[in-house]
């Protein structure tokens, strides 16, 4: 009851549904959030702008602002945008996988080849590393002693050598060797010039990588906006690394990279050990980027709470056989969202023990075709399961529209019957059930 009102009282204040008027304080401090973080300025504007768009209308739930809900959907929006989860690294169909690594000079290029390399033989992956920065004195020794610190093959041909054919020989090497990945280390420049890109685009046509990766300094805040721009129009880049995300940036740089390129962050480098190179998770770079923690779990936590509330609603429809198909469904649903039938069952005092795994498998599966036959009814049908015990013909209809046959519309009904009498049985505490008293 007290949320009824609650629902009531929003309403005629108009605070039941996401507004522009109700969500103005809420946008400026989501504004905000994302330009601390260092996203650039343009992007924010058009993500906010588009969020804004999508969230008018959106219900606002029980216990909840609208603002504070209008966080969560700019969480879930950020979450959705920087690629909902992590991509791994591309895989040749034939060895060995070809990575060329791109950016800026000291952005991180070198380091994170030797840390990919490291990952990569986490997964039993044999890597070659390819030295092709002439330019820098020491840049080729950088990643030899790297190669020797983590016991990784460098291949080079010194500081004479033209960095095209170097990255063709070394890719030669690493097919003619049996590696399975080849990652050329390339030269940068501190900004953006022509005979870097020029060459860049030599090495990319003649070895093809099959992934050409973007290093990014997390720091370089408004900036990576554009420089992701560039490179991406001029070589053309499949996805990205961000490093240096053990500083004090929240990472907005991830974003603009996101937003900007369309491909995904596929790590996150996070010091200068070898070591230090994690997966790109979207869920935790959106938290990091919004902040606003505390929001987020309010909201959560509401949510949990409505759907203890749908679930005692249930439980006196079961009680009071007003049980049907619609409700059946919910609950199906409700039970996938809780996780697995089996999970499910273990949490029934004395279940665990009375199902096998394999019988829990079967009656996952049996959820599944009762979903799909339950989708063609009608919702008379589905309020009265009588009309079909009644009705071949309905059944008959049903079957062909869920693509199941007759009998199994059948067993349906039947069972569906049976469970409810069976609830209603339990429920009034008829049946004896050690431990299970009335439910609720
Ligand atoms: P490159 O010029 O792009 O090849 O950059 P380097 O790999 O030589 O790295 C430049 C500097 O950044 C070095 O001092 C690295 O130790 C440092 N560095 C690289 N990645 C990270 C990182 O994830 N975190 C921190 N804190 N430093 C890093
Ligand atoms: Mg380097």
């Amino acid at each position: 009851l007290a949320d009824r009102l609650e629902q009531a009282w929003k309403k005629v204040r108009g605070q039941d549904k996401i507004s522009e008027s109700n969500v103005k304080d809420a946008l400026r401090e989501v504004r905000r959030a994302l330009l601390e973080a260092d996203v650039n300025l343009q992007v924010v504007k058009d993500f906010v702008a588009e969020v804004e768009q999508n969230a008018l209308g959106a219900e606002v739930i029980a216990g909840v602002r609208p603002d504070q809900q209008f966080i969560e959907i700019v969480y879930n929006e950020l979450v959705k945008v920087m690629g909902d989860a992590n991509v791994p690294l591309a895989e040749a169909e034939t060895a060995p996988t070809i990575v060329l690594m791109a950016g800026l000079q000291g952005t991180g290029k070198t380091t994170a080849t030797a840390k990919l390399a490291l990952h990569l033989r986490k997964e039993d992956k044999k890597a070659l590393l390819v030295a092709t920065d002439v330019y820098r004195p020491a840049a080729i020794d950088q990643l030899i002693a790297l190669g020797k610190q983590i016991n990784i093959p460098v291949f080079d041909m010194g500081k004479d050598a033209d960095p095209v054919e170097i990255a063709r020989q070394g890719v030669e090497k690493a097919r003619a060797d049996g590696f399975d990945v080849v990652i050329v280390d390339t030269a940068g420049r501190l900004q953006i010039d022509e005979s870097m890109m020029g060459e860049l685009k030599r090495i990319k046509d003649t070895i093809e990588p099959h992934e050409t990766l973007l290093v990014v300094d997390a720091m370089t805040g408004q900036e990576a906006a554009n420089l992701t721009r560039t490179f991406h129009e001029q070589i053309g880049v499949t996805g990205a690394i961000l490093t240096k995300m053990d500083g004090d940036t929240r990472g907005g740089a991830a974003l603009s990279v996101r937003r900007i390129s369309g491909q995904p962050i596929k790590f996150i480098g996070i010091g200068e050990k070898v070591d230090a190179l994690q997966p790109f998770y979207p869920d935790r770079m959106a938290s990091r980027i919004l902040g606003m923690g505390d929001v987020l779990t309010l909201v959560e936590k509401a949510r949990e709470e409505v759907d203890m509330a749908e679930a005692e609603k249930m439980q006196e429809k079961i009680l009071s056989a007003k049980f049907d198909f619609s409700d059946f469904l919910k609950q199906t649903r409700l039970l996938k969202n809780m996780g697995s039938l089996g999970g499910v069952m273990k949490l029934i005092p004395g279940m665990g023990k009375m199902v096998n795994e394999e019988q829990l498998a079967k009656g996952e599966e049996q959820l599944k075709k009762a979903e799909a036959m339950i989708g063609s009814m009608t919702v008379e049908e589905r309020k009265n399961p009588d009309l079909l015990a009644n009705s071949p013909s309905r059944r008959k209809r049903i079957a062909k529209g869920s693509g199941h046959s007759d009998k199994e519309v059948s067993e349906l009904v039947t069972n569906f019957q049976r469970m409810r009498s069976l609830m209603q049985q339990m429920g009034s505490g008829q049946m004896g059930f050690p431990g299970m008293g009335p439910m609720g």
